[in-house]
């Protein structure tokens, strides 16, 4: 299941279960450093020193070195807006949606009701380059009037984020005493910037390892090869402008059912299924993008 979402009170919820349980401490500081001492590992912050045989660390520090990875930048606007009647089918929710101006990037369209008189409205960009906060609020707004036709509505909350997508390999950050997570984890699906669904794979994952007395970093491993290489090659062929995204993604979803190309984007597919989704794709200039990546 890919898991786009809006989620109120999910901090609130993550905050009980840590209160309810007895064997977790919640510690707000700012992290200012690490550094690995005698088989342990010092965190320093501005709280002062923390000392642990083993440390997850969400915190993003990796230099990439742009020329030898793919990497652009998933980056977007969201608004959460309310409307004075019901407007949304809160059963449903719009996922990328191409129809407005591509440019020259990749630009689509999210619409995830929350109810039927909420929902979160969203554009995300794929490019290097970002854009002024007025811009992404005019193609929103635009989006709302136009395409869902609405007038009348009040904005309750914006969102902004930057996501990499890059065929960096961020595990090889891990150490004997640190294993990285969440997105400094390389948990962020380098093709579509999701990574909920990912942490949570991590998560188990590296639960499995630490019971079964392995290292946590080989947790890693549950990233398949196999879709890291379509991640990239897909990536390749957007930054060397070969196709269109929005044509890559809609020829995807045109000739197959919508649950194989979720299943291919949360990576729970077969060779074979991936072949047949493959299909309508121009095979020689992914095949050539393929190579390149691998070159890089
Ligand atoms: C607005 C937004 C919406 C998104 N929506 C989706 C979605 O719908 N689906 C999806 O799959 N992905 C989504 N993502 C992708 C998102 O990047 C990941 O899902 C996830 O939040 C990344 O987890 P993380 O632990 O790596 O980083 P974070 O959740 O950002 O956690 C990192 C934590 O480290 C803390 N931190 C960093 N530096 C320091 C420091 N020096 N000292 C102390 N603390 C520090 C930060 O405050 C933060 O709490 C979204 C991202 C954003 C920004």
């Amino acid at each position: 299941m890919i898991t786009a979402c809006y989620c109120p009170g999910l901090f609130e919820h993550i905050h009980r279960r840590i209160k309810e349980s007895n064997h977790v401490h919640f510690q707000q500081a700012s992290y200012l450093r690490h550094q690995e001492v005698d088989c342990r590992v010092e965190v320093v912050t501005d709280q002062g020193s923390f000392f642990a045989k083993h440390v997850f660390s969400s915190v993003f520090q990796a230099e990439i070195d742009k020329k030898k990875y793919v990497y652009t930048d998933q980056h977007f606007k969201g608004w959460v807006i309310d409307t004075p009647e019901p407007r949304f089918d809160d059963t449903a929710c719009t996922f990328m949606d191409f129809s407005i101006d591509q440019g020259d990037e990749v630009r689509f369209m999210y619409v995830l009701p929350h109810s039927p008189t909420r929902a979160l409205v969203e554009l995300a960009v794929f490019s290097t380059t970002l854009w002024s906060q007025q811009d992404y609020d005019r193609v929103v707004q635009q989006y709302i009037r136009e395409q869902m036709g609405l007038d009348q509505y009040t904005v309750k909350e914006t969102e902004f984020g930057i996501i990499p997508m890059t065929s960096y390999p961020f595990e090889k950050n891990n150490t004997a005493l640190l294993t990285y997570i969440g997105t400094a984890g390389g948990a962020v699906k380098a093709s579509s910037g999701y990574a909920f669904d990912r942490i949570q794979l991590h998560s188990d994952a590296i639960a499995t390892c630490i019971l079964q007395g392995r290292h946590p970093g080989r947790a890693a491993d549950v990233f398949k090869y196999r879709h890291k290489l379509y991640d990239a090659t897909l990536l390749q062929v957007l930054d060397k402008k070969r196709y269109r995204g929005a044509d890559f993604f809609e020829t995807l979803f045109q000739r197959n059912p919508a649950s194989r190309v979720f299943d291919f984007l949360n990576e729970e597919t077969s060779l074979r299924e991936e072949v047949v989704l493959m299909a309508g794709s121009p095979k020689h200039l992914f095949a050539w993008s393929m190579v390149e990546s691998l070159l890089r």
